[in-house]
């Protein structure tokens, strides 16, 4: 299920207007193994896509499957081991240290947990103002009325600037998280399970606050989770991960009406808001995910797929485009009819 075919480069969409292009991304982490081996896990193993300006593409899949690593390399916080990563066009694998920097700023990060990732000792005016002071050539007035401005965009008190954010409650510190994120006006977010830490009256209000940014500055998001109510919610496109590899890579409703990959139809069937109105396709996801030290042969997923067959077993599957979408299934074209 890892490999990707080399003649054709995966994407949900076409990469000519893409800010950001993952081709053939591979982390792989050389770890201890016993006393005296070592082994090699393969985080991430030849992820591709292209994201476009104004566009929200959502990474689901189980803890394990590479999701964070994915965020990790798109960041630029690790340097991916092979594969290339194209910023607004920009390779960066080939940039210097500047350009690296100034790449940077282009794509910002918001965090799951806002209270770890916000510094207790900063208070909203030192965590926004920081990021200004350093790359924007701006006066402090001005950066006070941009900080102001972008407190009230992110639906915070500008009164309140002064406030550390302890002060703040998990739905508000979540905002001061994002306004970090935004007040560079990035042109890519990567956002990873930034709701899933929230109470549930305060994700949805969450959420709404990145489409109505999104709406507002035409950020492209590309936004990780592991539940797909809130995914069917906001994405433009989807991108199903398993064991570091694409299982299925479409538009939203291609998805979310038809999936043709076993390991999407079993995470749907785990959400179940998504098929209340059609129980034929519920498939129960079996076992856990494999070893990363002892990947099984074949399709990564074939152990705990109900419709393995030998040739799953043996043969790693393609990622190859199947009724309007990018899939890695041997049985793809039945898995989805079986069940219409
Ligand atoms: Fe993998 Fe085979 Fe199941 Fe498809 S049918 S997901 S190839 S095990």
């Amino acid at each position: 299920m890892n490999a990707v075919p080399e003649t054709r480069r995966p994407t949900a969409h076409a990469e000519g207007d893409a800010v950001l292009v993952a081709d053939q991304l591979a982390k792989h982490y050389d770890v201890k193994r016993g006393m005296f081996g070592h082994g090699t896990v393969k985080a991430l193993n030849g992820v591709s896509f292209a994201l476009t300006r104004g566009r929200t593409l959502a990474v689901v899949g189980e803890s394990g499957c590479g999701k964070s690593t994915l965020a990790r390399q798109l960041t630029m916080i690790e340097a991916p081991t092979s594969g290339r990563l194209l910023i607004d066009g920009q390779d960066v694998a080939g940039a210097d240290h500047a350009k690296i920097a100034a790449l940077r700023r282009r794509v910002q990060m918001v965090f799951q947990n806002p209270f770890a990732s916000l510094n207790p000792r900063k208070t909203v005016e030192q965590t926004l103002g920081e990021p200004l002071a350093i790359n924007t050539p701006l006066t402090s007035t001005e950066r006070a009325e941009r900080i102001a401005h972008m407190m009230r965009t992110v639906g915070l008190r500008p009164e309140h600037a002064k406030r550390y954010p302890h002060m703040f409650s998990g739905g508000q510190r979540q905002r001061v998280a994002i306004a970090r994120a935004m007040i560079l006006d990035p042109q890519i977010v990567v956002a990873d399970e930034p709701v899933s830490a929230l109470d549930v009256s305060i994700q949805a209000q969450i959420l709404n606050l990145f489409m109505d940014l999104q709406e507002e500055f035409k950020t492209s998001y590309v936004f990780i989770s592991h539940n797909l109510a809130v995914v069917e919610h906001i994405a433009d496109d989807v991108m199903v991960m398993y064991f570091g590899g694409v299982a299925e890579l479409g538009d939203n409703r291609t998805i979310f009406e038809r999936p043709r990959h076993p390991y999407t139809r079993a995470l749907m069937s785990a959400t179940p808001s998504i098929f209340e109105a059609d129980r034929r396709i519920r498939i129960k996801l079996q076992g856990e995910m494999p070893s990363p030290l002892n990947p099984p042969s074949g399709c990564t997923f074939h152990q705990r797929c109900p419709y393995a067959i030998d040739r799953c077993r043996q043969e790693e599957p393609k990622l190859r485009e199947v009724d309007g979408r990018q899939v890695s299934c041997h049985r793809a074209e039945e898995v989805g009819d079986a069940d219409a």
